[in-house]
């Protein structure tokens, strides 16, 4: 029979890889809660209408990418294209603002209809957190910081890109200033940007056709267009930075491809990621709560692209989910086996942190040896015949391929003390195989 295969642009996580992606959601976890943020977890899908307005119709996520669809009772629904939108309708339907201002972060996954490559996929995961009701450049530095220490805390080499696109007052002037620079050149841009034209210039700057390069690393800037308080702001948020020891660009370049944010948008961005390098983007969005229907509310927030993260991690290469850990309990015949089962038991509510992999298969010894090695075990605890009429374990270091008796005592409690005692005396760094 024919097998079925996991839907184009869509991965499994598992071991050894699902550790890395475990790790990786604690650190940002522990980060978000150091800064004071809390976890918003969101259903998987909304109301189409709410990214259709909380997104905007001229973006790409909405205009091309949402994994809509019309449910049995006839409603409009969209499997979550990013987050914002809904931690904000959730934000409004239990009335959070009312309390004040409100930090929140996410882990969890996306959906977008796009063409699946390398760091691009129809359902991936981001971390993201969100800041609302601080107005002023602190909560902007904030945000940056904490994205800043989730780099700096993996140690993975990423630049930050920083730029203002200014509010409701002076970016509608510099969509004009666009319009007009481009539209004389209109026949050399792309397809794809000769639309954006029309519907929204500030799009293109956002273009990665190469054939519009030019064009683009030649317009005007947003920069030159900011009005006065747009530029105090830009300018405070790059002094608390400055301050604070986070390295940044001023890049022109960087617009986002969502219609919500005002002032402040940043990237970080990475050399080691190909053609998509953008591994954490975000910025400003003052406008968003209003326009979902809540009252005017400041906000801020960015989300990471855990694949990508990973990726990076991954090239960073001093992975320790390879390391050994944990103890294989074998059996060598059925009276063993069944005799053992107790002392796996105590062990398991023993071990703390160290993972007691239990083999029921009946095999060789060196079978069973290769199946804890495989299994990525430290060491082993043997328990056969002759163990059993001497009362003995044997406890093998499965690395140095060298082994030992300990007493095994009529209560497992005992065996199993004096097994986790020996098992904490082992190098923790294995040494090399023979
Ligand atoms: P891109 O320019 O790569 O399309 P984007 O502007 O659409 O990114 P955002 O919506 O800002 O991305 O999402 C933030 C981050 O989420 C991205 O920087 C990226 O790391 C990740 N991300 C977004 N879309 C995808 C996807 N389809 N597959 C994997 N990761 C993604
Ligand atoms: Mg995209």
């Amino acid at each position: 029979m024919q097998k079925i295969a996991a839907p184009r642009g869509t991965a499994d996580i598992y071991p050894p890889e699902s550790e890395r992606w475990q790790a990786l959601e604690v650190c940002v976890r522990a980060i978000a809660r150091r800064y004071g943020y809390g976890e918003i977890r969101t259903p998987t899908f909304e109301a189409t209408e709410l990214f259709v307005r909380g997104v905007g119709e001229t973006t790409d996520i909405v205009s091309k990418e949402m994994y809509d669809f019309v449910d049995k009772g006839g409603r409009n629904l969209t499997l979550r294209p990013e987050w914002t939108a809904p931690v904000v309708r959730a934000l409004l339907e239990h009335n959070l603002l009312a309390a004040g201002p409100q930090r929140l972060y996410y882990v969890g996954s996306i959906y977008r209809y796009e063409r699946p490559q390398a760091g691009r996929y129809r359902q991936s995961h981001q971390f993201g957190v969100e800041c609302f009701g601080f107005a002023g450049p602190e909560a902007d530095a904030e945000v940056i910081a904490l994205a800043n220490d989730v780099m700096r805390e993996n140690g993975v080499p990423v630049k930050l890109a920083l730029n203002s696109i200014g509010d409701e007052l002076c970016r509608p002037r510099y969509r004009r200033v666009l319009y007009e620079y481009f539209a004389p050149h209109r026949d050399f841009l792309s397809a794809v940007s000769r639309e954006r034209l029309e519907r929204n210039p500030l799009r293109i700057l956002d273009s990665k056709e190469p054939q519009d390069r030019a064009l683009i690393d030649a317009a005007p800037t947003m920069l030159e267009v900011l009005c006065e308080p747009c530029a105090a702001h830009f300018a405070a948020v790059r002094g608390l930075l400055e301050g604070s020891g986070i390295e940044f660009v001023v890049d022109p370049g960087v617009v986002r491809g969502l219609d919500y944010y005002t002032r402040t948008v940043f990237e970080f961005v990475s050399a080691e990621l190909g053609a998509q390098a953008t591994v954490c983007g975000g910025g400003r969005y003052d406008g968003l709560v209003g326009s979902l229907g809540g009252p005017p509310t400041p906000g801020i927030g960015f989300a990471l692209g855990l694949e990508r993260f990973l990726m990076l991690l991954a090239k960073r290469g001093d992975d320790q989910s390879d390391v050994p850990v944990g103890i294989a309990v074998i059996a060598l015949g059925e009276e063993a086996r069944w005799r053992t089962v107790p002392l796996i038991a105590t062990l398991r509510r023993k071990s703390g942190a160290t993972p007691i992999l239990a083999d029921y298969g009946e095999a060789k010894i060196a079978v069973h040896f290769r199946r804890a090695e495989r299994a990525n075990a430290r060491a082993a605890v043997i328990v056969g015949d002759d163990e059993l009429a001497r009362g003995e374990v044997v406890v093998r270091d499965l690395a140095a391929r060298a082994q030992w008796t300990l007493p095994q005592d009529p209560s497992a409690d005992v065996t199993a003390q004096a097994v986790l005692a020996w098992y904490a005396a082992l190098p923790s760094a294995p040494p090399a195989a023979a």
